[in-house]
């Protein structure tokens, strides 16, 4: 198994250092969609998708509440589906899509693999379908016009799995290796979930939005900034369940920090951990938000 770290998707939100903490200014921020391509021996998996290369043809796919708070980049050299050519991959090879949820910007790049069958949970397909994430942001955040081209879904419940470090689990997912797991997470969507990843030198665990900075994990107190704090409070479903989850998740990163590996879709600290080498996060933006 072979894992690629993509950046699907750079955003540029409102609030500078105020939103992710480390941005020079208060102007924009800089967040990435963080995305993995597992090479396996079943094919491609991709993990999340990002943004699409439809977003990036029709910007209207997207709320344009989120385009003005955000500031998406929409740029088609950041689609999977553009990183997946660069890595000398065709997108048809890509057999399996696994997804922590389907908001605007993990789905956005699902119908750019018309050969995958798409896993997560039924729950969240039920909820995002009827678009259901909240009072105003429901209809915003999730987007049908994403997804109502896949022709191929896996769905799975949330609980009643099997234990994976005190969280339940989906251990057997159609199709996939046993080394990939669904972690059902709920608060931020109802049916949000993560990947654990069995690399055979320990694991890693793609919490999706889950949290958001770094920060908020490997730590005893939570450290996150406003913004990013704000936009979680925005975007939750159930708090009780996000916060606990967190906290949950924090606690996996203090007691198992040598075991498991974590990180969340948006940190760009977390990305340029993971991936020093990606060619994903443009020059220019690395500057301005440096
Ligand atoms: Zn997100």
């Amino acid at each position: 198994m072979r894992i690629h770290h993509l950046n699907c998707g750079t955003s540029c939100p409102w609030g500078g250092r105020l939103f992710d903490g480390q941005s020079r200014g208060l102007v924009h921020g800089h967040i990435v969609c963080h995305c993995l391509l597992i090479e396996t021996d079943r094919g491609l998996v991709l993990v999340d998708t990002g943004f699409g290369r439809k977003d990036v043809a029709r910007h209207e796919r997207l709320a344009g509440f989120f385009r003005a708070l955000n500031q998406p980049q929409l740029r088609e050299r950041e689609t999977a589906a553009a990183q997946i050519r660069a890595l000398g991959f065709d997108p048809g090879d890509v057999r399996h899509i696994v997804v922590t949820h389907l908001d605007f910007d993990h789905a956005g790049g699902l119908e750019d693999f018309p050969n995958a069958t798409v896993h997560l949970t039924a729950r969240e397909k039920e909820v995002a379908d009827a678009q259901q994430g909240g009072p105003f942001v429901g209809v915003r955040r999730y987007r049908p016009g994403q997804w109502d081209e896949v022709k191929d879904w896996s769905l799975y419940p949330m609980g009643r799995g099997e234990p994976w470090f005190g969280f339940d689990c989906v251990r057997d997912l159609a199709g996939l290796p046993p080394e990939i797991l669904l972690v059902p997470l709920a608060g931020h969507t109802w049916g949000h979930s993560g990947v654990a990843i069995d690399t055979g030198s320990g694991w890693l665990m793609y919490v999706g939005d889950a949290y958001f900075h770094h920060g908020e994990i490997g730590q005893e107190v939570r450290h996150c900034p406003p913004g990013m704090r704000f936009y979680q409070w925005m975007m939750e479903v159930d708090r009780s369940a996000r916060l606990g989850n967190q906290q949950r998740l924090r606690q996996l990163s203090l007691d198992h920090a040598g075991e498991v590996t974590l990180f969340c879709a948006h940190d760009r600290t977390e990305f340029e951990r993971q991936a020093p080498l990606s060619r994903a996060v443009p020059r220019s933006l690395t500057r301005r938000a440096a």
